[in-house]
């Protein structure tokens, strides 16, 4: 998961960039960037580190211009490295200048890589942001296609999630996978100004109104010329199902005040948490507990259903950053301790119903339980916001392997033994396809193994 962020016809556009992607920091921590065009020069600017530390005022005076991508980064393929971030640029010798950053993985990267490498085509990382700027830039350079055409090319060979933005001296183009699997939004401030993001929520905080979502297989145009819609939406592959949408987004990876795939966030978290609640019809408990942030609202609409108060007795330390999208395990398990504090002489006696989103590993929320029973609760019912994971991700999410998913190792009886819970349930699948109104335009595949794309290894 990583948030793009893109900008046409504005003098601050890298400062405008840098409060969009700093809206995004949830999707990305490890690194970020920038590529900022005056008309004439891009100039490249990325880092390891969050948007605030990297974008001080400083750095946004050295990028000048009125076009600009952003990037902030969750590393997927190819390791947390300077090498790896985004935006990544082409210098071609006899065409354009380009910019490009993209969300999402790319299935078929080896064998285009290869296809590009045959051809003297070289790379300075293992990104697929760099896979798919130097596939553009070789079909421009070498076979004379337009950007456009280069495009609609690379939308027939290049499989995968890839929701794109991408930066020449004087346009920036927005596209997007035949599958919309990430989200991605664009809209207009009241002076003309075009943006496109990840989540809406980054639109907001720029004052966008007028939001449309890039279509599947869309292709859209900025210059001074205008707005261009050059592909609208067609159904590449004329597969019967030419939408899927990464379910996960909605159920934890976006932010609550964003809307994408004609849904709120919000109210989809609220919908799951009604659903969980219909299972639990002849649970007592004293109160309802979310893990925070991304359970809040499923333990909202879980609170409203059973009609429980809703507490917050777990506290979270917002500096410390999301768990499941830290890299590595060590990090991750001390990043939990630090995360979370229960409240002070709350949870004495107390039977409650503890809300997640989701079990990954299954060493987070052993955690979580853990430090609630030494706050003194005599139960714990915990209520999982999902079917059970059970196949990795290869559209952008950092899943583990199958074999190092809990749910492929462990018993639903030896999972709930392992957490310290008294009891557990997660939401089945039926259950979440009634949480969204177009049920089947999404990607399940982590929960019931049904890949909308596949290529090699899936
Ligand atoms: Fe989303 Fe899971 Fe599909 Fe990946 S496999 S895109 S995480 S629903």
């Amino acid at each position: 998961m990583c948030g793009i962020l893109g900008f046409y016809g504005n003098d601050k556009a890298s400062y405008l960039t840098a409060l969009g992607m700093f809206a995004e920091q949830h999707r990305g921590q490890e690194s970020c960037g920038m590529a900022v065009s005056d008309g004439k020069v891009i100039r490249l600017r990325k880092n390891m580190g969050l948007v605030k530390a990297v974008f001080t005022d400083q750095a946004l005076k050295e990028l000048p211009g009125n076009i600009a991508i952003g990037h902030v980064r969750y590393p997927t393929k190819g390791s947390a490295t300077e090498f790896n971030s985004q935006p990544h640029l082409v210098e071609t010798l006899a065409g354009p200048c380009l910019a490009l950053a993209s969300n999402g993985d790319i299935v078929n990267y080896a064998e285009i890589r290869s296809w590009l490498e045959h051809r003297r085509v070289y790379f300075k990382s293992d990104n697929d942001g760099e896979l798919l700027v130097k596939y553009i830039a070789y079909k421009v350079e070498r076979e004379n296609k337009t950007i456009p055409d280069a495009i609609k090319g690379l939308m027939h060979e290049i499989k995968g999630a890839y929701s794109t933005v991408l930066l020449t001296r004087n346009e920036l183009y927005m596209f997007r996978d035949p599958f919309s699997i990430r989200p991605m939004v664009w809209g207009k401030t009241s002076d003309g100004t075009v943006v496109v993001a990840s989540e809406s929520c980054a639109l907001d905080t720029l004052y966008a109104s007028d939001r449309k979502e890039v279509p599947s297989a869309g292709i859209i145009k900025v210059n001074e010329e205008g707005i261009s819609v050059i592909e609208n939406g067609v159904n590449l592959y004329r597969q019967e199902k030419h939408q899927s949408h990464c379910i996960f987004e909605q159920i934890y990876f976006s932010r609550p005040d964003s809307h994408h795939f004609n849904e709120n966030v919000y109210e989809v978290r609220e919908k799951i948490g009604a659903e969980l609640a219909k299972l639990d019809a002849d649970l007592e408990a004293d109160c309802v507990i979310p893990v925070p942030d991304s359970s809040n609202f499923i333990a909202l609409g879980y609170a409203q259903e059973k009609k429980l108060p809703l507490s917050l007795g777990l506290i979270r330390n917002h500096y410390v950053g999301r768990t499941f999208i830290k890299p590595e395990q060590t990090i991750r398990d001390e990043s939990v301790r630090q995360k979370f504090n229960a409240l002070p002489n709350f949870f004495t006696d107390k039977e409650i119903v503890l809300i997640d989103d989701s079990i990954v590993r299954g060493t987070t929320i052993r955690q979580i339980v853990d430090l609630i029973k030494q706050a003194g609760a005599k139960k714990i019912h915990l209520r999982i916001g999902s079917p059970q994971i059970k196949y990795s991700c290869y559209y952008g999410i950092d899943t583990p392997t199958r074999e190092e998913l809990v749910a492929n190792q462990l018993s639903l009886e030896e999972i709930r033994q392992k957490s310290g819970a008294d009891t557990l349930k997660h939401l089945p699948m039926e259950a979440l396809r009634k949480c969204v109104t177009s049920s089947s335009d999404y990607c399940y595949a982590c929960f019931n193994g049904e890949y909308p794309v596949r290529n090699g290894k899936i």
